[in-house]
């Protein structure tokens, strides 16, 4: 956050609109023009997102939804509003997205969308996810909470599946504290998610204060009370406006990173597809554990002793008490597990400076390099 977000959200604030208005309709048109949708909803979260397109495809009880094992535990809430079933699929090892073959096993004639996660900012499978979903009739909802920006194919994530979900929550790559935003290109839902997003009014709150409207309005449905603010619309607006200039330092950052870590057998190479580019939310470096003589959780304390400071993405869904109790199982999610085991995700942020990621680099190099395994091919 610089002074200009400072001054945004001081002129929403004295020009005394403060809640949903002119601001956050321009934010909501700026950021489909920056992806290229057709439709934009803009939301206070990508929460509210992921729910209110769960109610555009009229998702009912019993339904099911496949997630990936790997994500936030929002992905899969969301699912639960509708008394619907979080189906949970595994992911890959090397790219920790949702697995296609996973998804194929888990279909059931319940079965009516998919929710692919984009781990960090690379982009899904979504060719495949997008066939499978035409073979049985699914709908596709893109948790695109880490991915903006992010690009599958030279097509902008926001404009791949049915429905895409973006968050401007504090940690993510633009942010406005809370937020979040919905791209489509089927303009029936994107109205009635404008609609739901406001308790289900018929008008807006804007449209009914402004000159020419009137007190009248109707409740269509009874909605929920989703809408951003001006003053955090102000904020996000400010950041969009930036939003390359991060994305590059973000990306500059972590190719120090991959440089560092690259042919060191303490270390497990993420992997990035070709055809995709990635907004690097995080950037996830994987320990090996035939190397190093120490945990996961050990090496995250030596770093923190170092005033470095690294979290694990995510802990895994079915490791949770409320899923667990849905029956949910580690033993049927390998490659969730192999990984769960070996992240740690490291400092990503722009304002970051080199030093710091030398910093990083350094002690990273070193913690590894004073905890190898005896006889590891590391040494
Ligand atoms: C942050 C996050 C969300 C939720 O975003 P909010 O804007 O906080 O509601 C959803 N899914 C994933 C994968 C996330 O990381």
């Amino acid at each position: 956050m610089t002074d200009d977000e400072v001054q945004a959200a001081s002129r929403a604030i004295l020009n005394g609109w403060l809640t949903m208005g002119e601001i956050s309709f321009k934010f909501e048109n700026d950021f489909r023009q920056k992806v290229g949708s057709s439709h934009a909803v803009a939301v206070n979260s990508c929460t509210a997102a992921l729910h209110l397109a769960l109610c555009a495809i009229n998702l009912e009880a019993d339904d099911e939804v496949i997630i990936p094992a790997d994500t936030f535990t929002a992905t899969g809430e969301v699912i639960t509003y509708f008394k619907a079933k979080p189906v949970i699929a595994d992911i890959e090892k090397d790219t920790h997205n949702i697995s296609i073959k996973s998804i194929e096993e888990k279909i059931t004639p319940r079965t009516r969308a998919i929710i692919p996660v984009h781990f960090s900012g690379q982009p899904c499978d979504m060719d495949e996810i997008m066939s499978i979903a035409e073979k049985h009739k699914l709908k596709v909802i893109e948790d695109a909470a880490h991915a903006f920006p992010a690009r599958y194919k030279n097509r902008n994530v926001g404009t791949i599946g049915d429905i895409t979900a973006f968050s401007f929550y504090a940690t993510k790559t633009i942010t406005a504290g809370e937020g979040g935003m919905i791209t489509t290109e089927n303009e029936e839902w994107a109205q009635r998610m404008k609609m739901l997003r406001l308790h289900g009014i018929s008008k807006d709150a804007w449209k009914r204060y402004s000159a020419e409207g009137t007190y009248v309005y109707d409740v269509i449905e009874p909605g929920f009370k989703y809408n951003p603010t001006d003053i955090s619309s102000a904020i996000a607006s400010v950041q969009l406006s930036k939003s390359d200039e991060m994305n590059d330092r973000r990306l500059q950052i972590t190719q120090r990173y991959i440089e560092a870590f690259r042919n060191n057998d303490a270390f497990i190479p993420y992997v990035v597809k070709p055809d995709r580019e990635t907004c690097w939310h995080l950037y996830p470096l994987r320990l090996n554990p035939e190397a190093l003589s120490i945990s996961r959780d050990e090496f995250m304390i030596k770093l923190k002793q170092k005033g470095i400071v690294t979290s694990v993405h995510f802990i895994p869904l079915y490791r949770f008490t409320w899923y667990k109790n849905q029956g949910w199982d580690a033993a049927d999610f390998a490659n969730s597990e192999w990984v769960f085991e070996r992240e740690i995700s490291l400092p990503i942020y722009p304002s970051l400076t080199d030093e710091e990621v030398d910093y990083v680099i350094e002690n990273v190099i070193e913690i590894a390099a004073q905890n190898l395994r005896i006889g590891s091919p590391a040494r």
